[in-house]
């Protein structure tokens, strides 16, 4: 899953795989995105990165076979969302 943030220092888009492959820095300009944490941070990202890669494709497999059921959307997105939503209000964006 190609997950996207946003550096709140340089304002610059990036992906969470090159945060990971950056050790956990701002691709662009380079500073520490959690300088106490940061191979916490990147085992964390990683670990989202692939987890939501394993949930993509198995929902993938779910629908294709068209089973008689359909899923709750919120079950399965919501606790997601307030995780991310909290990261937003921490930096007042
Ligand atoms: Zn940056």
């Amino acid at each position: 899953m190609k997950i996207k943030g946003t550096c709140t220092r340089c304002g610059r888009e990036f992906l969470v795989e090159q945060v990971v492959q950056n050790g956990g820095r701002c691709p662009w300009d380079g500073q520490p995105f959690e300088a106490d944490y940061a191979a916490v941070l990147v085992d964390s990202l990683r670990d989202a990165g692939s987890a939501g890669s394993t949930l993509e494709n198995a929902l993938e497999k779910t629908a294709d076979m068209q089973p008689e059921f359909t899923l709750d959307l919120e079950s399965v997105i919501g606790v997601l969302k307030q995780h991310i939503q909290r990261l937003e209000r921490r930096t007042g964006r």
